[in-house]
């Protein structure tokens, strides 16, 4: 009998006798490599064949032709309990009539951007399988990559799901770069349950958040040896809002010109020389605006600093308390307001500067999620969801 390779359509375990191939379709007759079948009840081998039959199972399509395996399978007799048994396969599941490897094949094309119905239509398949296949694949990849061991520098942040379900948490592993889990909802009663199933807490030592009392609340209820570390992009957003506030309070018309609040809202490093100039002949016309300016740079370039050394950080505590008590002295309301932000989450801000990390790597998978549900034209279901994107950011 000429033999043929196995291995060419990765399945170990068989021995193909014949093939076929024709414009439509490719077909392999195999059969078992062994000669024996081992029973299921008593699991003693058995050589004794009671009857045959042929299988015909699809495989995966090559180069754009499906590929049939047809299948010699025999049903053994054991001879220690009586009973009769057919035969199982590598890679084909009992009563199956697509192998393993073919629903992996229209899994995968599923996951890489194409819709069910298309991968359906190219496949000839029902759209439903196609969709309870995926669904199928995607658990098994997500069930080898999650971990219970709690990472180490966590990031939490929340993201809009939908309208009829609100938000949800994204908890990422900053040291890996990863999604680590996506939790339904973001308020305390919503986020207990998950959190208190976690294993390994103690694991975890910073925590990296935007500035949310919910979420401060929570961690330092359940992770109580973390450090919490203020998200640097959250600061400098509310300190850019605030300051706006301030200036729209000092020159509504100046406020409202979309070319100096784009000027207004650059580092001073990012202007070219002439915006410089004309901005700076803006800020002369109303009293107050130049020292405005200047203030809030010096206190965006202070939360800039990143890696401090342990020895300076007594200076930048008191440069901080410093900036507290000038905005406060200022008595503009919004400054006032920012001030008692920085108060309230004083320890939180200053390990920012001690620390490097930074919550973007959680915004930039929010982005990514809301990707993964632009193709989709949004989920009704949060599990199916979660699914797809632990598949893809974890
Ligand atoms: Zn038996």
């Amino acid at each position: 009998m000429k033999k043929y390779n196995v291995n060419l359509f990765n399945l170990p375990g068989y021995v193909v006798t014949s093939n076929f191939a024709c414009e439509g379709f490719l077909q392999f007759n195999v059969k078992s490599a062994t000669s024996f079948g081992t029973c299921p009840k008593c699991s003693k081998k058995s050589r004794v064949v009671y009857e045959t039959k042929t299988r015909k199972v699809r495989h995966t399509n090559w180069h754009d032709r499906p590929s049939f395996l047809i299948i010699n399978s025999r049903r053994f007799k054991c001879k220690h309990c009586k009973s009769r048994f057919w035969e199982r396969f590598n890679g084909i599941l009992p009563y199956n009539r697509h192998s393993q490897n073919f629903k992996k094949q229209v899994a995968f094309e599923a996951f890489n951007g194409h819709d069910n119905k298309k991968v359906a239509c190219n496949y000839q398949i029902g759209q439903p399988t196609v969709s309870r296949w995926v669904i199928a694949y995607a658990k098994l990849e997500v069930n080898e990559r999650l971990s219970n061991l709690c990472p180490r520098v966590l990031g939490i942040d929340e993201h809009f799901f939908t309208r009829q379900h609100g938000y949800a948490t994204t908890i990422c592993d900053l040291a890996r770069r990863k999604v680590f889990d996506v939790v339904l909802g973001r308020s305390e009663l919503s986020l207990a349950g998950y959190f208190s199933s976690l294993q390994n807490k103690d694991r975890t030592k910073i925590v990296v958040m935007d500035l949310s009392t919910t979420y401060k609340s929570i961690i330092t209820k359940y992770f109580p040896k973390a450090l919490i570390v203020a998200d640097r992009f959250h600061v400098v957003r509310l300190l850019n809002h605030r300051f706006l506030e301030t200036w729209k309070i000092l020159d509504p018309q100046g406020r409202a010109n979309r070319g100096l609040l784009s000027l207004f809202r650059r580092k001073v490093s990012n202007l070219k020389p002439e915006q410089r100039l004309k901005f700076r002949r803006y800020l002369m016309t109303k009293p107050g605006l130049q020292a405005l300016y200047d203030f809030k740079n010096e206190i965006h370039h202070f939360l800039l600093k990143r890696a401090v050394d342990r020895r300076k950080m007594k200076q930048e505590i008191k440069r901080f308390n410093q900036i507290i008590y000038q905005l406060k002295e200022s008595r503009f309301a919004p400054l006032v307001s920012l001030a008692n932000t920085f108060e309230d989450w004083q320890l939180e801000i200053l390990r920012m500067l001690r620390f490097s990390r930074t919550n973007s790597t959680t915004e930039g998978f929010h982005n990514k999620m809301e990707r993964i549900s632009r193709i989709a034209y949004g989920f009704r279901n949060f599990k199916n969801y979660r699914l797809r994107v632990l598949m893809q950011c974890a």
